[in-house]
């Protein structure tokens, strides 16, 4: 077995065994990337600061302290700031921004020995669903459909971190989730994605989409990747008010396999209209294999479902809005070139006009005219008492005794990319239906590869948890995972 093709789980094992360095482990991802330029995964290179962090690594491995992450190669999504390495939210309105501090989820990655290859595409600002609207073009899902030839999504945002993990150029990859953008990727790829609970991972350094949504989290071949990555993100950030002064659990340790007697709801209103029938028996083939593993099954309700999608695209462009308000042209990256006469006003406008994509500018928009004072009430404030009527939909069902909630990830496998060129942007939207709930509740929801369609394409499950129960939550996706027992692999064409 080739060094890319192991686990976090088995090279932190072969490390602290010595049975390999992570110079060596190091050497054969960089190897991997510089062949997989097809893949546009990688967007900036950092090979010198990875094998500073390697040899680094690598000593204390020696001297016996390894913490779980020591030595493991990851790629981080280039949302994240991390000091003096490029980070630009795959926009043009950040170039040349070279951040003066470490993100502190970064940051603790690197204290737990880390080692970073390079940073990840995605679509801008964490806008999108297939990493088309990102300015160094899309990545490329290393999956192919059957005989075709096409190229496909890697889905979006944290498209460039699903393709980088499936192709095998990373054991495992940053992501973020604003209503769907690690457990989209993580299906349309064949791996795992968990957005943790809302707080449960500091946001500080992760530039702002929508900052009452925006969680971090880890993307991973194995659900035991994703508790152990997990695990070294968590914690209490002084730096981020939002972020949850709560203990962090062995996420790892809380993976029994034993989910006897554990309730899992099946929500009706997931049943869409048009939904391919195979994703449909997905859903059903999942859920046998929970009932086969001991758990008890149940039809629920979450009501208010069908109002998730237009809710989350009112709150979301609007914290956008006004999230995105900073980028000016003085204090970060980009600047136009301005005419003679121009005052600050035609900087600004020139400046945003010229840095900011489309999508990005549309988001802007809506945004700006939801909070807008004639309309504020009847969107803005209208969206947030429906965001709290979702999230009561979901306390009921776990009052009730529901421990995890199964879903399909995405309404369909991954699709060409180019295909949503000319739809109306509500098309591109409608891949977030299964995923934007779980942002707008705050509440931890995990991607598992479950199956491949009729064209060979994965096709993933997603599970829902009580707040604060990543653990539990992991521990039912596991016995997934196990049941489903997905080990295909996309070959390679990069
Ligand atoms: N596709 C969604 C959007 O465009 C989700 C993005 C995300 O989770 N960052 O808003």
């Amino acid at each position: 077995m080739s060094l890319t093709d192991l686990t976090i789980a088995a090279a932190r094992d072969a490390l602290r065994a010595g049975e390999v360095t992570a110079a060596e482990l190091t050497e054969a991802h960089l190897t991997a990337i510089e062949g997989a330029g097809a893949l546009n995964a990688f967007v900036h290179h950092t090979p010198d600061v990875a094998r500073e962090q390697a040899r680094a690594a690598d000593a204390r491995i020696k001297a016996g302290d390894a913490p779980d992450m020591c030595g493991i190669p990851i790629g981080v999504k280039d949302l994240f700031c991390t000091k003096g390495v490029a980070s630009q939210a795959g926009s043009r309105i950040l170039e040349g921004f070279l951040p003066e501090y470490e993100s502190t989820i970064t940051e603790q990655l690197f204290t737990s020995g880390a080692v970073m290859l390079g940073k990840l595409n995605m679509d801008e600002f964490a806008m999108g669903s297939s990493n088309e609207t990102s300015v160094y073009g899309n990545a490329v899902n290393p999956w192919k459909a059957g005989n075709s030839d096409a190229n496909l999504t890697p889905g979006g945002s944290s498209g460039g971190s699903a393709a980088a993990v499936a192709a095998r150029l990373c054991l495992g990859a940053l992501g973020t989730d604003t209503g769907g953008s690690i457990r989209q990727p993580a299906a349309f790829t064949g791996i795992t994605g968990i957005k943790p609970t809302y707080g449960r991972c500091s946001r500080w350094g992760v530039v702002a989409f929508a900052s009452s949504l925006d969680q971090a989290g880890p993307m991973t071949r194995t659900v035991r990747d994703s508790a152990i990555m997990l695990r070294a993100m968590s914690g209490h950030d002084p730096r981020d008010s939002t972020s949850a002064d709560l203990p962090v659990p062995d996420f790892e340790a809380m993976l029994t396999g034993d989910i006897r007697g554990k309730v899992i709801g099946i929500p009706r209103e997931y049943r869409m209209d048009g939904m391919p029938a195979e994703i449909e028996a997905l859903w059903q083939q999942g859920t046998d294999m929970l009932r086969d593993a001991g758990a008890e099954i149940r039809d629920i309700s979450l009501p208010h479902t069908k109002y998730a999608l237009p809710t989350y695209y009112v709150i979301a462009p609007a914290e956008a809005s006004s999230n995105l308000a900073r980028y000016d042209g003085v204090r970060f990256g980009h600047r136009a070139s301005l005419s003679q006469g121009d005052g600050i006003t035609e900087m600004y406008e020139k400046t945003r006009a010229e840095g900011f994509g489309d999508e990005v500018q549309r988001r802007v928009m809506v945004g700006t005219y939801v909070l807008s004072a004639g309309f504020y009430d009847a969107y803005y404030n209208r969206a947030r008492r429906v965001r709290t009527l979702i999230k009561r939909d979901f306390e009921t069902v776990f009052a009730d005794g529901i421990d995890a909630i199964l879903t399909p990830a995405t309404p369909s496998s991954a699709f060409e990319l180019g295909a949503m060129a000319d739809a109306d942007p509500i098309q591109m939207y409608l891949n977030d239906v299964f995923t934007v709930t779980v942002n707008l509740a705050g509440l931890p929801g995990i991607a598992v590869p479950t199956g491949q369609d009729a064209k060979g394409l994965p096709m993933g499950l997603q599970l829902i948890g009580r707040p604060w129960e990543e653990g539990a939550l992991m521990d039912v996706a596991q016995c997934l995972e196990a049941r489903a027992g997905f080990v295909a692999q996309p070959s390679k064409w990069w």
